[in-house]
């Protein structure tokens, strides 16, 4: 898979088909007007979970919320990826998104970001390629890539509009999803103008980017019961005429949302607090686990002897469970598992070395039990 093919190709199909602004009936004004010649974000075509019809409501909502996460405590490795001939970094360009990992940081947020040439620890991989910007969504960075990179930029950084990307894309990053594909957000779209815009001129998408990126609805995992923010840092711009309510955005549009706003920060808090120390865990000793759904709790654990160890929750419950073992005093992702809306339990059956320390963290996506919930290492 190569998305950045795709809005090359729709480049060549659509080059005469820049829709005439008089025929959409636009209403500029000096907010949107240079967002008719911003390229925007194009997602990548990614599989998404699929939950069961029988379960709750509420139980699927917990796990839309939480899935492809991070647990808060990690830290993120990101590398700047060169290639032989397709791109090459400059310094004032990683410096760009330097910065906006640190304004992401700065929330903060229970998340730490490292820089690393190590390709190996990067779970973040940057590239630079001319044409789109993109990034996986959360931990689909762990099992998607595409030359080598889990997200790119495909335009100059060093303006407004290019820090504003820089701190887009790490929103998808971190597990974030576009604000205008919120399903509460209300908005109907004025179908025909947004196909005829998004083909042309300057993004050239063809029609599967353009109902992947903007048409069809996706959970987005905020704060939970926030409201449609349309000036979420992750909400394209849009120009008057594309949206056909709520008012006043259909004759208005929305501007360009340089920076995170209230509500960014506030999701970003309530995903991934800040941590406390790990406290300790033995072997056959059941931990409780908190079971608001959210909730997360790190533990650390020094094996006594190599083996194989099995460490899993107990309980009802759907969960996101991470082994990361301390190397040079800092975590680093050793092995994952979530099971959550399936019927079994989150487990790991890995070998641990003796000696070593591993920081368990587990979060509790949804827990139904009435007897609580619990992890267990055997
Ligand atoms: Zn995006």
């Amino acid at each position: 898979m190569n998305p950045l093919k795709e809005p090359h190709q729709a480049e060549a199909r659509n080059k005469e088909k820049r829709p005439q602004e008089d025929s959409l009936k636009l209403k500029h004004n000096d907010a949107t007007r240079k967002s008719e010649d911003r390229r925007l974000c194009a997602q990548p075509p990614v599989q998404r979970i699929s939950l069961p019809e029988t379960i709750s409501e509420d139980r699927k909502y917990s796990i839309y919320l939480t899935n492809k996460k991070w647990l808060s405590g990690t830290v993120l490795h990101y590398a700047f990826v060169e290639h032989p001939t397709l791109w090459s970094w400059e310094e004032s360009q990683k410096k760009i998104i330097r910065h906006a990992f640190e304004t992401w940081k700065a929330i903060g947020i229970g998340l730490s970001f490292e820089e690393t040439d190590d390709l190996h620890e990067a779970e973040i991989k940057i590239g630079f390629e001319p044409g789109s910007s993109w990034s996986y969504v959360g931990t689909d960075c762990l099992h998607n890539s595409d030359l080598g990179r889990t997200m790119n930029f495909g335009w100059d950084l060093r303006s407004d509009w290019g820090g504003a990307t820089a701190l887009h894309e790490i929103g998808h990053a971190l597990g974030f999803e576009h604000e205008h594909q919120n399903p509460d957000s209300g908005i109907s779209w004025n179908v025909p103008a947004v196909m005829a815009y998004y083909r042309g001129y300057p993004n050239y998408w063809d029609d599967q980017t353009i109902e992947r990126n903007i048409l069809s609805k996706i959970v987005s995992g905020k704060k939970r019961g926030s409201k449609w923010d349309p000036t979420s840092n992750l909400h394209y711009p849009q120009l008057p005429g594309h949206l056909l309510g709520p008012p006043p955005y259909d004759v208005e549009g929305i501007g360009e949302n340089l920076a995170l706003s209230q509500q960014d920060k506030l999701s970003a808090l309530e995903m991934y607090p800040p941590v406390g120390h790990p406290r300790s865990i033995q072997v056959m000793r059941l931990e409780p686990l908190p079971t608001e759904a959210g909730s997360q709790t790190s533990f650390s654990f020094s094996p006594k002897a190599t083996r194989k160890y099995r460490i899993q929750t107990v309980g009802s419950s759907d969960s996101r469970l991470v082994i990361f073992e301390e190397r040079d005093g800092q975590p680093r992702h050793h092995s994952s598992a979530d099971d959550s809306g399936r019927p079994e339990n989150a487990m790991l059956e890995t070998k641990l070395i003796a000696g070593r320390t591993y920081i368990i963290g587990v979060r509790t996506n949804y827990a139904s039990s009435a007897d609580g919930v619990g992890l267990l290492i055997s």
